[in-house]
């Protein structure tokens, strides 16, 4: 028997990134490949505490179903968090969603028309590409420089249902939009009536100062915001939200339904309890401080082996460090010469909706300790000399 398929399940792509994990994830290997936060910050203790404190004070309603809207005090959590960077947002925008993954493909769902334009970065997050595909875009990339997305760049937009944009420290590039430029991009986002989705996974993982304040706090009925909590607390917990304008929400909320009726119980419980008296305050700056280090090991690594003609960008948070190698040299090429000699990367062309730079790739500093960072980035030095220059 065959299975006719739809034609959304045509565009549906393993991510390379997960399929590049299954090989590199090899004992012995140095993995700078993965996404994962690093498991140290992970908080235990808390969790457990907090796991046996849900389960003895609210079992029943904690293992029931609930409200596809999510738990009521998460919502007033996050609606207070957010006015904390200046978004004025009321806890009945809060939708719980399952990561902030589902509220790309919720955002998509009820965004996306077959062949209509979505504005995207360039270079952007490839789980988003990956969202969105089924809904079938014509993607449009829109000019970046370090500062993120050129506002003039923001004309092949027009007439886009929405722009993707990710001004913290984004996946995978690391740059981080400064305050001139957040508020030229909603200007002009503006002037052409172009919604923005704004997702912001990494904001809090500032290493110096903390980021601008976000586009939504500059433009409340124009940008729908995704925030998540697999950074700061646990990713396996798949906890997430999406923050919308008003007329948006019943419909996000339908889709929501759709999708999975609505987020474990448990687990919104599970974090409200363990974040409701502050606990982020004083978890954060512990996770900000370890990263902080490891980005310090990766820089004096990249500076120590990396031969001439290879560029890259210092991150001031996040996770990530984005390398162009010199014009010529194909990062996917490299890949299996660097594997063999013990250590991943993930190749950057994966990253672009169009126009792929072959010779870029991506780095990730949080789940290597400091000596295996030098070790990988030598290899990753002896491998591009070897074969490619
Ligand atoms: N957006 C970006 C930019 C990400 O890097 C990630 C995680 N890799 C996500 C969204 C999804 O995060 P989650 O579903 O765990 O909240």
């Amino acid at each position: 028997m065959t299975f006719q398929q739809a034609r959304r399940a045509a565009r549906m792509n393993p991510s390379i990134i997960r399929e590049i994990l299954k090989v590199t994830e090899r004992p012995g290997i140095i993995s700078l490949a993965g996404g994962l936060p690093s498991p140290d910050t992970f908080p235990v203790e808390a969790m457990r505490d907090a796991a046996e404190r849900v389960l003895r004070d609210s079992p029943r309603e904690a293992l029931q179903y609930a409200a596809s809207e999510g738990y009521g005090p998460l919502r007033e959590w996050v609606a207070g968090h957010l006015a904390g960077q200046g978004q004025r947002v009321e806890a009945s925008q809060v939708l719980i969603t399952t990561g902030s993954q589902q509220g790309l493909d919720l955002v998509g769902k009820v965004l996306i028309d077959a062949g209509s334009r979505v504005a995207v970065e360039s270079p952007t997050y490839l789980g988003a590409l990956q969202a969105f595909a089924p809904y079938e875009p014509e993607l449009v990339s829109v000019a970046c420089d370090d500062d993120g997305p050129l506002p003039e760049g923001l004309d092949v937009a027009r007439g886009a249902r929405f722009l993707y944009a990710l001004p913290n420290f984004q996946n995978p590039s690391g740059r981080c939009m400064s305050e001139a430029r957040r508020a030229a991009l909603v200007e002009r986002a503006l002037a052409l009536g172009l919604p923005l989705v704004e997702d912001n996974p990494y904001g809090d993982l500032w290493f110096d100062v903390a980021p601008p304040a976000p586009l939504a706090s500059r433009w409340s009925d124009g940008v729908v915001y995704l925030g998540s909590f697999s950074k700061v607390l646990a990713p396996g917990l798949r906890l997430g939200y999406v923050v919308a304008p008003k007329p948006l929400c019943p419909k996000l909320l339908q889709a929501k339904q759709a999708a999975d009726l609505h987020t474990p119980s448990f687990n919104q419980r599970l974090v409200h309890e363990v974040i409701r008296d502050g606990f982020l305050q004083t978890h954060v700056p512990t996770i900000r401080q370890r990263y902080r280090a490891q980005r310090d090991a990766m820089r004096a690594a990249l500076e120590r082996h990396m031969p001439p003609g290879c560029h890259w960008n210092v991150p001031s948070g996040g996770m990530f460090f984005w390398l162009e190698l010199p014009e010529g040299v194909d990062a996917m090429q490299l890949l299996p010469h660097a594997v063999e000699r013990g250590m991943a990367f993930v190749p950057g062309a994966a990253f672009y909706a169009d126009h792929p730079k072959p010779n870029t790739l991506r780095l990730s500093f949080v789940t290597v300790s400091p000596e295996r960072i030098e070790q990988g980035i030598a290899m990753l030095a002896q491998a591009l000399k070897e074969n490619a220059l």
